[in-house]
């Protein structure tokens, strides 16, 4: 269904802009469980002082956390940036069924760049990864943030 795939990345969308509004790295994601959308954030490492708070993994552990369950079996993840290796391998320890993902990162992805996570024989479980989604929309929000900042 591409109009709900374009409805959930225009929300991604959203969360990347208001990261970047406060400092942070433009990237935001969303968690859909049954199309229904649990969880949605920005970057907020900066804030949260913590490395870790890209927002991938803080959409994950707000849905684990709302949905009292570790894993996220039949989740969907959408993500503004290719997943670093970081967030790749949360997705994969989260059981996400389903990755979209807008633009590319040939510096820091880790997807379809960088160790491919997914594809490496110790990864146990790997999402089906739609790439390109709003990818020239997603490129364009990190282009500017990083051309302002300079
Ligand atoms: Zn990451």
């Amino acid at each position: 269904m591409p109009s709900m795939t374009n409805r959930f990345m225009g929300i991604a969308l959203e969360e990347a802009r208001a990261a970047g509004a406060r400092g942070e790295v433009p990237v935001g994601a969303v968690l859909v469980m049954d199309g229904t959308v649990i969880a949605s954030a920005g970057n907020r490492t900066r804030a949260e002082n913590d490395v870790t708070a890209h927002a991938e993994v803080a959409v994950i552990r707000e849905a684990a956390g709302k949905l009292g369950q570790e894993r996220l079996t039949g989740a969907d993840l959408y993500v503004t940036l290719e997943p670093c290796t970081l967030c790749a391998a949360a997705i994969s320890f989260a059981r996400i069924r389903r990755l979209y993902y807008g633009a590319e990162d040939p510096k820091g992805g880790a997807v379809d760049n960088g160790v491919r996570f997914f594809a490496q024989p110790t990864c146990h479980h790997a999402p089906d990864v739609y790439s390109g989604i709003s990818g020239v929309e997603a490129a364009e929000i990190l282009k500017e943030f990083f051309a302002e900042r300079r």
